[in-house]
């Protein structure tokens, strides 16, 4: 068989199961198995391929027809145009957290800041921010220490030095104050969870995702945290989830926060809000 016979196998089963992306999916896989990049095989589709590569290319399709995500299958997901490994213990980096990393770099570009990330899973965040604020330095919180291992790998692999990563809850002690505090807090309704996609519900992380009843379980303990972790006038950077804006920003100004940005997605839903804690 040759590699475009390959990718018309793998397209046709995932589409079979009734999976979008078919075609683009049956590519990153082969592509995966003969460590190859995408664009290589698509100008050499008539390359053989062995029946070893054809066997371990099946696998990968029977899984992805499970559902299982990509980013999982291949160990690695692009985010801010780099590649961050990521396993089933780290939820896979989303594009519209991406507009958050954005925003804060235009704020923050060319200052010296210190900026915590509770809840860093595979570190996306912290490390896209400080592979562009050099000046800055970065702590990385999770409750969870195989993320944080994911999120340690990360950092060596993009070079990022001035970065800790700690296992720490919001319970922990952390002994400092930070310019900024950045967080993609786990804030879906534990009710919801069930009306997930089958590839999000079966595969990413639970704890990742499940924000308790309201979905602002995490949101609230990270904002009533705050005033002991944040300097006064330093920023806090949340990303909520879909009709979460205006709770989250009534317990915002409850407590002492002014709104200074808000993000939206493609979809035009608010899905960041940037503030600034104004005082004790
Ligand atoms: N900070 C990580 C991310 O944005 C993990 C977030 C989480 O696990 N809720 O992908």
């Amino acid at each position: 068989m040759n590699a475009l016979e390959l990718i018309n196998f793998g397209a046709k089963e995932l589409r079979q199961k009734k999976i979008n992306t078919s075609r683009l999916d049956s590519e990153i896989l082969l592509s995966k198995i003969l460590n190859k990049k995408r664009e290589e095989i698509l100008t050499n589709l008539n390359q053989e391929i062995t029946k070893y590569h054809f066997c371990k290319y099946k696998k990968l399709i029977l899984r992805r027809s499970q559902k299982e995500p990509i980013a999982y299958i291949v160990k690695e997901k692009e985010f801010w145009s780099k590649i961050f490994f990521v396993s089933p213990d780290t939820l896979i980096p989303r594009p519209e957290t991406e507009l958050l990393v954005e925003k804060l770099i235009k704020i923050f570009r060319e200052k010296k800041i210190s900026i915590l990330d509770i809840g860093t899973g595979s570190g996306c965040i912290l490390i896209s921010l400080l592979s562009e604020l050099k000046k800055s330095k970065g702590t990385g919180i999770d409750i969870s220490n195989k993320a944080l291992l994911i999120a340690k790998k990360n950092a060596d692999c993009h070079r990022i030095s001035n970065v800790k990563f700690l296992g720490k809850s919001l319970e922990s002690e952390l002994n400092q104050k930070f310019d900024l505090i950045v967080s993609n807090p786990p804030y879906i309704k534990s009710s919801e969870i069930k009306n997930l996609q089958e590839d999000i519900k079966r595969y990413e992380p639970r704890i990742a995702l499940d924000g308790g009843n309201d979905g602002l379980d995490l949101i609230r303990k990270v904002i009533y945290k705050t005033p002991s972790i944040l300097k006064v006038k330093g920023m806090l950077a949340l990303e909520i989830g879909n009709e979460q804006f205006k709770k989250v920003s009534e317990i915002l100004i409850k407590k002492n926060f002014r709104i200074e940005h808000i993000i939206k997605d493609y979809k035009d839903n608010v899905r960041s809000i940037i503030s600034t804690y104004m005082s004790n």
